[in-house]
């Protein structure tokens, strides 16, 4: 199973859209792992988790066939999480697919709203949407799913997704501040894989909302006390934004001591 970082940065991308601050004025100068694009994961381009308005860009830059899609997770309604206005490319006369299958796409009723205002009528462009309530588990081709409440943004319902394929079991953990209790319960039976945290405040603690690199490097360390994660999980911090200051350098090479990837656009993790 291979697993495609798209992008890694937080809401305005890194550089932001209309920042002058210094870490966005040195990721321009810097470019290369300074530069992220919204958040997104593909994986085996068969499933991927978050529509965001960097899609077509990443389309371009790892030369993706989105047609390929089966099943499309969204954590939130974000917008850089959830840019529903480009779903409506998936018709004629804007594109010509060679087979009929649908796009699956699962998420909160908050984001299925969203997805519904945005196209209309979904079965006239092949989506089949599907509104998960947190802690529920589907099957979705050889994946089987569960949705986990995140710590986010308190107006809407957001999703963290555990997902299992093929003996692997992945945690999308972000957006996310420190993982509520009944997190905690649920994911104690289980033995990850790969972990993928938000670190979005990098330099700054944050423990609502979002996470800094504090609680990333606590939470593998209560993962590993708990038998969550063994030497063997691999742990990935992403959505980082350019306000936690720290450049991807600084950011990995704090990280890499605490057996924890900083993720850039375009890291690729085979399981
Ligand atoms: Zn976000
Ligand atoms: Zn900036
Ligand atoms: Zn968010």
């Amino acid at each position: 199973m291979r697993i495609l970082f798209a992008g890694t940065g937080a809401a305005e991308g890194w550089p932001a859209l209309f920042c002058e601050c210094d870490v966005c004025m040195k990721a321009r100068a810097l470019r290369g792992k300074n530069i992220r694009t919204r958040s997104s994961i593909h994986i085996d381009e068969e499933l991927k988790v978050d529509w965001p308005p960097d899609t077509y860009l990443h389309v371009l830059q790892y030369n993706l066939n989105l047609a390929k899609i089966k099943y499309l997770f969204i954590t939130h309604s974000h917008y850089d999480h959830l840019h529903p206005d480009d779903l409506l490319m998936r018709q004629a006369p804007f594109a010509h697919m060679r087979s009929s299958n649908p796009l699956n796409i699962y998420g909160s009723q908050d984001v299925i709203n969203c997805i519904l205002k945005a196209v209309g009528e979904p079965s006239k462009i092949g989506l089949i949407l599907k509104v998960l309530e947190p802690f529920e588990t589907i099957k979705a081709g050889s994946f089987r799913i569960m949705s986990l409440p995140a710590n986010h943004d308190p107006k809407q319902t957001c999703l963290l997704y555990l997902l299992e394929s093929k003996g692997n079991v992945i945690l999308y953990g972000h957006d996310s501040g420190w993982f509520p209790e009944e997190i905690w319960r649920r994911l104690e039976s289980w033995r990850l894989d790969l972990v993928i945290l938000d670190c979005t405040t990098g330099a700054f603690s944050s423990r609502g909302y979002h996470m800094g690199l504090k609680e990333v490097i606590e939470m593998r360390r209560q993962m590993l006390s708990k038998n969550m994660a063994d030497k063997d999980t691999i742990f990935v911090a992403t959505h980082f934004s350019h306000n936690g200051l720290l450049l991807h350098e600084e950011l990995s090479s704090k990280l890499i001591s605490e057996g924890i990837e900083a993720a850039y656009d375009g890291l690729t993790i085979e399981l």
